[in-house]
């Protein structure tokens, strides 16, 4: 049976725009029957989803989006798992320290290039909560020195020196896909897209991240060219992975060209009834 679903947001647990409540609302106002959270790193928001979604009689799945190391744009995505479980909670905890650490890295990045923002600020955007690279976008466009988003990464945020300069540790792949498994969970890869590697190269991810235990491509996602879903189709076929699907939507402001989606997805091996 299919399900009206979106299976990749981002609540003010992370870097989203809208608390998980608001998401919540949102999903439900536009006819999902289905919605997962997967903030970057962390689970803070999800019970307050759950109980939302009970309220609102939308079935919400918790979930969490990991970036590993071994290339700039290397998602993991994780669903259904105990939020409770104590190695997730770890790994959670070290990546929320390794960001902690980079903030102020990033302030003195920033102060090179002429441009001044506070760590005061950047965490009153975060709302005390995990402190991700949209959040200095936002302050880096309040205080003007860039008019959005786009600019923001592109010229200081997302550059080769960026990435060389201030970037936190991550985890392999590995340890992603075994902490969420451990934890009782689904992992599915999220926007193959953007590890920006040719065909083969992927195929030799997925084969590597199938023997650790993924379950689930990202297959729908609203930038992919019809040649990239319809490899992504192949791959999963070939592997024996179930097709995920998700907007990535962070709220207009965070990302301003996405908006949640309506996917009809078949999720019985997901969700037990
Ligand atoms: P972080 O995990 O704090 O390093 O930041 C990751 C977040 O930054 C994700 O939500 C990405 O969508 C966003 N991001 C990364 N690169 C870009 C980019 N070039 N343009 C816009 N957003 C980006
Ligand atoms: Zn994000
Ligand atoms: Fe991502
Ligand atoms: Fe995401």
């Amino acid at each position: 049976m299919t399900v009206l679903a979106d299976l990749h947001t981002h609540s003010t647990a992370s870097d989203g725009q809208y608390t998980p409540t608001e998401l919540v609302h949102l999903a439900k106002d536009q006819g999902l029957e289905v919605l997962a959270i997967t903030d970057h790193d962390t689970v803070d928001g999800l019970d307050e989803a759950v109980l939302a979604g009970e309220r609102l009689k939308l079935r919400v799945i918790r979930g969490i989006e990991f970036a590993a190391k071994e290339y700039h744009t290397f998602h993991i995505l994780g669903y259904g798992f105990d939020p409770n479980d104590y190695t997730l909670a770890v790994l959670c905890g070290d990546l929320k320290a390794g960001r902690d650490q980079r903030a102020p890295r990033i302030i003195s990045y920033l102060k090179e290039q002429g441009v001044e923002v506070s760590l005061a600020e950047v965490e009153e955007l975060a709302g005390g909560n995990i402190v991700g690279r949209p959040h200095f976008a936002q302050a880096l466009i309040r205080r003007g020195y860039v008019s959005d988003s786009r600019e923001a990464f592109g010229r200081y945020l997302d550059t080769e020196e960026f990435h060389q300069q201030v970037e936190r540790p991550k985890p392999a792949a590995r340890v992603c896909v075994e902490a969420i498994k451990k934890a009782g969970g689904w992992v599915s890869l999220a926007h193959p897209n953007q590890i920006r590697v040719d065909n083969e190269t992927l195929e030799s991810i997925i084969q590597e991240l199938a023997s650790y235990g993924l379950d689930a491509i990202e297959c729908f996602y609203p930038q992919y060219t019809p040649e990239q879903q319809a490899f992504y189709f192949h791959l999963a076929e070939k592997y024996g992975l179930y097709l995920t699907g998700g907007s990535d939507f962070h709220g207009e402001l965070i990302k301003p060209n996405i908006c949640m989606s309506t996917l009809a997805l078949n999720l019985d091996w997901l969700i037990e009834n």
